[in-house]
């Protein structure tokens, strides 16, 4: 049986956009087993991928080289024969597992000079995510065929109910995602006024990292007290959800939960939201998107101006 390896991306969002990439790949060649090997913070999302039949999780901290591990995972996957690997980040260490576990074919962008390590290049061009990881789907002269597929998170219901339980939340709350990990100029500044004016419960959630965003906004603040599994069972029972440009609004997506992306400096034409019951929005001043952690102009006009109102009128759209 035809089996695959993909290396997932490092970041939750990411990983997300790269699921159309996973269907493409089982739509086009029936019987494909695909591993993901991801980061232990992406694999809780990729377990939750139909698509994937394994999720093997590495040893790796994020940004270390761990040169020798990697070795030994290599050799360790070698026996499972893989015929291809597809590595989606675009580091030079990535790389790294596949060539050690001597896969045939090894393919993926070119990214940090990857020649020799891959042998299956892409170049990258202008696309949004999902067609960017899609596309190594096709033959590098090709793009996909769009539509992309719409792939889901999938979601136990008893154990999506035993979560909320355990956590003594009554149904019918929304979720406000505060935090963005990448840095100030993600995160929008009027949670707290929008946590006030809301009919449904507020349930704030995040990562340990967004701990300081949350604080103050009121609401039941499970920042940093769940576990990534948790946090999408949560999600998945939630009635509206409201995030930043974060793993977190990818995640809500996913499940389909009737969502409000809010964008400021980042472009959600590159990073969109699933397509579904998701209102994106963008007030795109001349100067977005900047891509910056912290504003550089000092005014942070991208996030600043979007007013509660407008966030208020967006929910009850949905
Ligand atoms: S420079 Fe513009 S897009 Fe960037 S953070 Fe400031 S206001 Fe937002």
């Amino acid at each position: 049986m035809s089996r695959i390896l993909v290396v997932a991306p490092n970041w939750i969002g990411d990983a997300l956009m790269a699921q159309p990439l996973l269907a493409r790949l089982r739509e086009k060649r029936p019987g494909l087993k695909v591993d993901m090997l991801a980061p232990e913070w992406v694999a809780p999302v990729a377990r939750r991928m139909p698509e994937v039949d394994e999720v093997i999780t590495t040893p790796f901290r994020h940004g270390a080289l761990s040169l020798r591990r990697r070795w030994q995972l290599g050799r360790a996957l070698k026996e499972r024969r893989y015929r291809q690997a597809i590595v989606l980040p675009n580091s030079w260490k990535a790389a790294l597992v596949p060539f050690f576990a001597d896969i045939p074919v090894r393919s993926g962008y070119v990214g940090e000079s990857r020649y020799g390590l891959l042998n299956l290049l892409y170049r990258r061009g202008d696309r949004a995510m999902r067609e960017h990881y899609a596309r190594l789907s096709e033959a590098p002269d090709t793009e996909p065929v769009a539509p992309l597929p719409q792939p889901r998170l999938r979601v136990h219901p008893a154990q999506a109910s035993a979560t909320r339980t355990r956590f003594g939340l009554e149904s019918g709350y929304a979720v406000l995602c505060p935090g963005a990990e990448y840095g100030p100029a993600k995160r929008w500044p009027y949670f707290a006024e929008l946590a006030a004016r809301l009919k449904q419960p507020v349930v704030l959630l995040g990562s340990q990292n967004d701990v300081p965003a949350t604080e103050g906004i009121g609401g039941r603040n499970l920042a940093g007290r769940t576990t990534l599994d948790e946090a999408i069972d949560i999600i998945a029972l939630a009635e509206l959800v409201v995030s930043n440009d974060s793993g977190l609004m990818h995640v809500a997506a996913a499940l389909g939960r009737p969502l409000v992306a809010l964008f400021g400096s980042s472009s959600p034409e590159k990073t969109p939201p699933q397509p579904g019951r998701s209102r994106v929005l963008w007030l795109k001043p001349e100067c977005s998107p900047c891509y910056q952690r912290e504003c550089p102009l000092g005014h942070f006009r991208c996030m600043r101006e979007l007013t509660v109102d407008t966030v208020l009128a967006a929910a009850a759209e949905l």
